[in-house]
């Protein structure tokens, strides 16, 4: 299995060689050559798997340049008992017959991040030690990928990781979650500023080519294309777990952001998953609800991105979005080339023509849900069901409603656990969520933090002094 531009513009090559750059050399995104398939013989063959033995599986048909046992060896790891909190790594919660969660918050950091970078970790350590070579990790977190970025590579041989935090604007957990960590390859640097800062100086870094290639910077961000295939495994799993036979459909709905947690949802469909709609749910910030409902892409200014009570969505432009466009276009690296050139000149492009196509071809379909609406749905289904949500995942219980089909069950990703988001969930049931038992102390553990200006300069000096030779 090789690997291509979205616009055209790189040679095929094969995972190793695309895991550890960020955007293509020509300003795409990489992409497999075509989409293993996947049979209803094998998909039956796989029932009796574990979570750890189907990421194996599945993410083998993506990783042909490791060998088999090795790649079993690396899942087995990143998804061992003891790092995720059930037994099972991704439970199924059925709320009521034919509509249930499925439980992708049982990580160390409560939220579905983790079940990307728990294998990335894994297989970044697997291919730096067979190159013999070493990578330093330059990131900026608002609170959720950061932290999951830090417990997937702590500890990890020839890597480190420097993430900056804009001091002042996390919240205790996330403070706590991030800062507790002592390990000596893990960096965290709270910037006087804001997150934009945080990022500006990141890009700055990795914009400085020199300094790039001397200290071998990389990302974990979410274009990661192990990050996306690590994902299509939970679609498989999920599938597997709510049908008996071959054949059998599933809808599955999807608190978006980003567009990496659909896309991965859209990839197994693509392999031959007999997934029948994929819904995806946004907040108030619908650049993609727009999308799928008129065709238009328009990404916000920041003006226009609101910061509402499900934070880790609150995007203005969805990064993976142009993996589906390639595909949308039949896979015409010219074509996608063209609609980002006229999106950065334009601002926005139409794609209303292949408006149909979106649903009867791919499967999607779209809503959005207000602040108001998911104070009410967290209320409901604690009510109902005596179940807690946190307030992403109420977004896409609120949003799937509207596309329930009989016979056809829903799973709705949960993609945070309600701690992270406590006042919310005070705001929409009078208490606050429950803290986890192994959670407890960790507000009381010593914190490993350096604060220092939003400058560039500081920043650099810091990694020079710390990042291994
Ligand atoms: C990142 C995140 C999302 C959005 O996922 P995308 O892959 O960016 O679409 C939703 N919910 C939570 C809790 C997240 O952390």
């Amino acid at each position: 299995m090789n690997y291509v531009s979205t616009r055209g513009g790189m040679k095929a090559q094969p995972f190793s060689d695309i895991l550890l750059e960020g955007l293509a050399p020509d300003g795409g995104l990489a992409m497999p050559e075509s989409y293993p398939q996947v049979s209803a013989d094998m998909l039956e063959s796989w029932r009796a798997l574990s979570y750890p033995e189907l990421a194996a599986k599945v993410l083998g048909l993506f990783v042909t340049d490791i060998p088999a046992d090795e790649l079993s060896a690396l899942t087995a790891r990143a998804y061992a008992p003891g790092v995720f909190d059930s037994e099972q790594v991704v439970p199924v919660k059925e709320l009521e017959p034919g509509f249930s969660l499925l439980g992708l918050s049982q990580g160390p950091t409560l939220a579905f991040k983790d079940m990307a970078m728990q294998f990335l970790g894994q297989v970044f350590e697997y291919v730096l030690t067979q190159r013999n070579s070493t990578l330093n990790i330059v990131g900026a977190t608002s609170g959720d990928t950061g932290s999951a970025a830090e417990y997937a590579l702590r500890g990890k041989r020839g890597v480190s990781v420097f993430m900056l935090s804009p001091f002042g604007r996390m919240s205790a957990f996330q403070r706590a979650q991030m800062y507790s960590l002592q390990d000596e390859n893990i960096h965290n640097l709270s910037v006087k500023g804001v997150f934009d800062d945080c990022q500006d100086i990141v890009k700055a870094l990795a914009g400085d080519l020199q300094f790039k290639s001397q200290w071998h910077l990389g990302a974990v961000n979410s274009i990661n294309w192990a990050r996306i295939s690590a994902q299509v495994v939970y679609y498989f799993w999920g599938w597997l777990r709510s049908t008996t036979e071959a054949g059998q459909k599933v809808s599955f709905a999807v608190p978006s952001g980003n567009f990496g947690n659909i896309l991965s949802g859209h990839i197994a469909r693509q392999m031959g998953l007999p997934i029948h709609q994929l819904v995806l749910a946004t907040n108030e910030n619908n650049v993609l609800e727009e999308f799928f409902r008129t065709g238009i892409y328009r990404p916000r200014g920041s003006d226009q991105t609101y910061a509402t009570s499900s934070p880790s969505m609150d995007i203005s432009r969805a990064s993976n979005f142009e993996r589906f466009v390639f595909d949308l276009l039949g896979r015409d690296g010219s074509k996608v080339k063209a609609l980002w050139e006229q999106l950065a000149k334009e601002g926005q492009f139409d794609l209303s023509e292949h408006l149909p196509r979106f649903k009867e071809e791919f499967g999607f379909v779209a809503g959005a849900s207000s602040h108001q609406d998911r104070l009410d749905t967290i209320a409901q289904v604690n009510q109902q069901h005596q179940t807690l949500i946190d307030p992403h995942t109420a977004d896409a219980v609120k949003v799937a409603q509207n596309f329930r089909e009989a016979g056809i069950p829903m799973l709705v990703l949960e993609t945070a656990l309600p701690a992270k988001f406590s006042e919310t969930i005070e705001e929409a049931i009078g208490q606050p969520a429950p803290v986890p038992e192994h959670l407890r102390g960790l507000a009381a553990l010593p914190q490993k933090v350096v604060v220092m200006d939003a400058d560039v300069a500081q920043v650099r000096r810091y990694i020079e002094e710390h990042a291994p030779r």
